[in-house]
């Protein structure tokens, strides 16, 4: 059956990208839809690098979704004959009581995740170029750690063209209408059916998703630390990290790659844009504030920025993915608001819209993420 559907993709992000892969290796005919060119750094899934967390401190019933995504990075990586997935652990520090620590001890319990809990002059020792104020907990989680962003992307294109699937860039999709025999692209000057619909349109999506449910686009800026000493490369064992700060500020960072130096940003704070196209400037203490976490978290690190690059996030309501078939017609299925984690998910995102769109259901797990949690 899979194999006469032809089903459009609105969106080249990973979440878009991963769908039209899965739906691809199932045989069926993709039309993937993308408003700019494809691999474009307008969105959210540029970049080199995402974490990847085990442990997750948003929601524990991520967790399992997180083990399957962990063998699927292992069996995509082997695909693309590249690495994507540096399982090498992650270093956090936070205040027992906040979020990070907290939520990482409550999953990590939960779930049987192994963790470490490093004493200061363990987490000194084995970390450094950290600096950990007094009051804070360290640990270490040795399944994270972090995926290579564009790569990854790359291969998603690659092997969906190599195996039928048609990309479609500089495509604006303005509307959809579902009809008896199918669903109806609207485009500026002309409209086309297809069999089934997946919208994936990142801090685009109101206008596209006609759901109730507001996604709020935000732009958040990164940075690269100037390259520094090569005790910061990923080759001498430099942790990505994430630094939850007792104001409620959360700072995260990666080891130095590809000859850039450390990668970091704020994932709280941040600017709210009217719509992902706003040019809004960002908030006045944006840079002050990463250089000001720099000096209390990483006091020897250089304090000069080699570049700074926009990055958006798209909110749901409560910080959690919305992935769903429409509420209008169940041909039409969607990931909207991963709201600023959804990257390590996409090999199960990405498998749970082909579900849907082929079959209206998908047994992924999702069933926490659905639109009818905001009814
Ligand atoms: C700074 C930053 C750091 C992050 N860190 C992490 C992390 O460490 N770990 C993690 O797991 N995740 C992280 N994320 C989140 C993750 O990158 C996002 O959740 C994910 O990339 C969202 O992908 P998407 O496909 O939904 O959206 P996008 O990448 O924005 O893709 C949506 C696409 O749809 C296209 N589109 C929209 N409307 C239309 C239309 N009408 N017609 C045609 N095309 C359209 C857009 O042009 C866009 O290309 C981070 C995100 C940012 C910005």
């Amino acid at each position: 059956m899979a194999a006469n559907l032809k089903c459009a993709v609105i969106g080249g992000g990973i979440a878009g990208a991963s769908a039209a892969y899965a739906l691809t290796k199932r045989g069926v005919n993709v039309e993937l839809f993308e408003q700019f060119d494809l691999l474009h750094d307008h969105g959210s899934s540029h970049g080199p690098t995402r974490l990847f967390r085990l442990a997750y401190f948003e929601h524990p019933d991520y967790v399992p979704l997180l083990r399957m995504c962990i063998s699927q990075w292992r069996a995509l990586e082997k695909e693309a004959g590249e690495k994507l997935f540096h399982q090498i652990g992650i270093f956090m520090i936070g205040a027992p009581k906040g979020n990070l620590i907290a939520g990482v001890r409550r999953a990590a319990s939960d779930y049987g995740i192994e963790i470490e809990d490093l004493s200061r002059k363990d987490a000194a020792k084995r970390y450094p170029l950290f600096s950990q104020p007094e009051g804070y907990d360290a640990i270490f989680e040795p399944e994270a750690g972090f995926i290579r962003a564009d790569r990854t992307l790359n291969h998603f294109f690659a092997r969906f063209t190599h195996l039928g699937g048609v990309a479609r860039p500089r495509v604006k999709i303005t509307d959809w209408e579902p009809r008896a025999e199918g669903v109806d692209l609207i485009f500026r000057d002309g409209r086309e059916r297809f069999d089934r619909l997946v919208i994936a349109p990142g801090a685009w999506g109101n206008d596209l998703l006609k759901l109730d449910v507001a996604i709020k686009p935000m732009r958040k800026t990164l940075f690269w630390m100037a390259s520094g000493e090569n005790q910061y490369f990923l080759e001498n064992d430099f942790p990505p990290f994430a630094i939850d700060r007792d104001d409620g500020r959360f700072f995260y960072g990666f080891p130095a790659i590809d000859g850039d130096g450390v990668k970091l940003g704020e994932h709280t704070g941040g600017a709210d844009l009217e719509n992902a196209f706003d040019p809004a400037p960002p908030p006045a203490d944006e840079t002050a504030g990463v250089k000001d976490f720099l000096r209390e978290f990483m006091p020897g690190a250089p304090r000069e920025f080699s570049q700074e690059k926009p990055c958006l996030y798209e909110m749901s309501p409560d910080g959690h993915f919305v992935i769903d078939t429409h509420p209008a017609d169940k041909r039409v299925c969607f990931a909207a608001g991963l709201s600023g984690h959804g990257f390590k998910f996409a090999p199960v995102i990405g498998g749970a819209l082909a579900d849907l769109a082929i079959s209206g259901e998908t047994n992924a797990l999702f069933d926490f993420l659905g639109v009818g949690r905001f009814e």
